[in-house]
């Protein structure tokens, strides 16, 4: 199914997977999956390490056997930074012949050196070669606290509207730990036209280290409320997990009465944790 289409329908509820590291057993992720479907999430979304490498079909075969084995919906995550026209291709025509209908179009994060080659500088690019190739429903990705490389917010949306435009049934966030930047980036895509449905990207951060390195990473902002748990309970591991589940709990739940279109849970490949979530959340969204 095109995800695209169930919007229509609910409010969306959907997850996300990485593929077991390349030194694992592939068949790690089967127990995960496992646990994750019984959830009926409304799609699960399979990140790709950019490159289009090993982890490429990696992701392919996860998400063709989340349609196959688990009668799923399911998304293949694409990174084009050093892709070819060419090798893009061959993974879109991967993608198709193993009847994913759903792909996540990135551009993917410039490496430190910036050596980048290839044939896309930007999403849109990529976006764009799919929608004139491939019948493929193509979603996008977005930054309610503004992509690290945007010098400000109307940059990122002029970017974001173009983007959309290029051929977008709908985006999927960043993840956030304050609900004010989700509005406040919802209006701004409004008041651009943006009219496609903009799932939140929440991600339930159960350890310090973890917190550390994606705020960082991400640019995103770290909330006195989050900051006073993390302080709390940084040495009780069993207590943060607790406090970071009601945390998203707490933040899907007022998303859900503010009349978000969707929520997408990063689940870092923890079935406990997105079973508590779900569970927690199950009657309100
Ligand atoms: P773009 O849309 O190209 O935007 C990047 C920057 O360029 C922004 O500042 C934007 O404003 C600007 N920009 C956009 N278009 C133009 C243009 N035409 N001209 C000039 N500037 C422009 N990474 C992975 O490697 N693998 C994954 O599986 C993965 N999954 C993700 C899932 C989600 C939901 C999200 C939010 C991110 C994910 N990422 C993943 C990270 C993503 O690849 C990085 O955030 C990357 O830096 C930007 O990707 P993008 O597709 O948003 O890029």
């Amino acid at each position: 199914m095109r995800t695209a289409d169930i919007f229509r329908r609910k409010t969306v509820f959907s997850l996300e997977i990485f593929p077991p590291k390349r030194d694992m057993n592939e068949s790690v992720i089967y127990s995960t999956l496992d646990e994750l479907t019984d959830i009926h999430p409304d799609f699960i979304s399979v990140t790709c390490g950019a490159g289009g490498g090993k982890n490429g079909s990696r992701t392919i075969r996860i998400a063709s056997d989340i349609i196959n084995r688990y009668d799923t919906t399911s998304v293949a995550h694409l990174p084009c930074i050093g892709l070819t026209k060419e090798r893009a291709a061959q993974i879109l025509d991967c993608i198709k012949e193993s009847g994913i209908e759903n792909v996540l179009a990135l551009r993917g994060d410039i490496p430190d050196d910036n050596g980048v080659t290839g044939d896309f500088s930007h999403a849109d690019e990529l976006i764009t070669f799919i929608r004139e190739n491939y019948d493929l429903n193509i979603i996008a990705a977005c930054y309610p606290e503004v992509h690290p490389e945007s010098r400000n917010t109307v940059e990122d949306i002029i970017h974001l509207k173009n983007k959309v435009d290029c051929g977008v049934g709908h985006l999927i966030t960043q993840l956030f730990l304050d609900n004010r930047h989700f509005y406040d980036f919802r209006e701004n895509a409004q008041l651009a036209g943006i009219d496609v449905p903009i799932e939140a990207g929440i991600m339930p951060v159960t350890n310090k280290k973890q917190i550390e390195r994606i705020v960082k990473l991400c640019a995103i902002e770290l909330p006195a409320k989050y900051v006073r748990v993390l302080e709390r309970y940084e040495d009780d591991p069993v207590a943060l997990r607790d406090a970071g589940i009601a945390y998203a709990v707490d933040q899907i739940t007022e998303l859900a009465a503010e009349g978000v279109d969707g929520i997408h849970l990063y689940t870092m490949n923890d079935p406990h944790t997105a079973h508590k979530i779900y569970d927690a959340v199950k009657n309100v969204i």
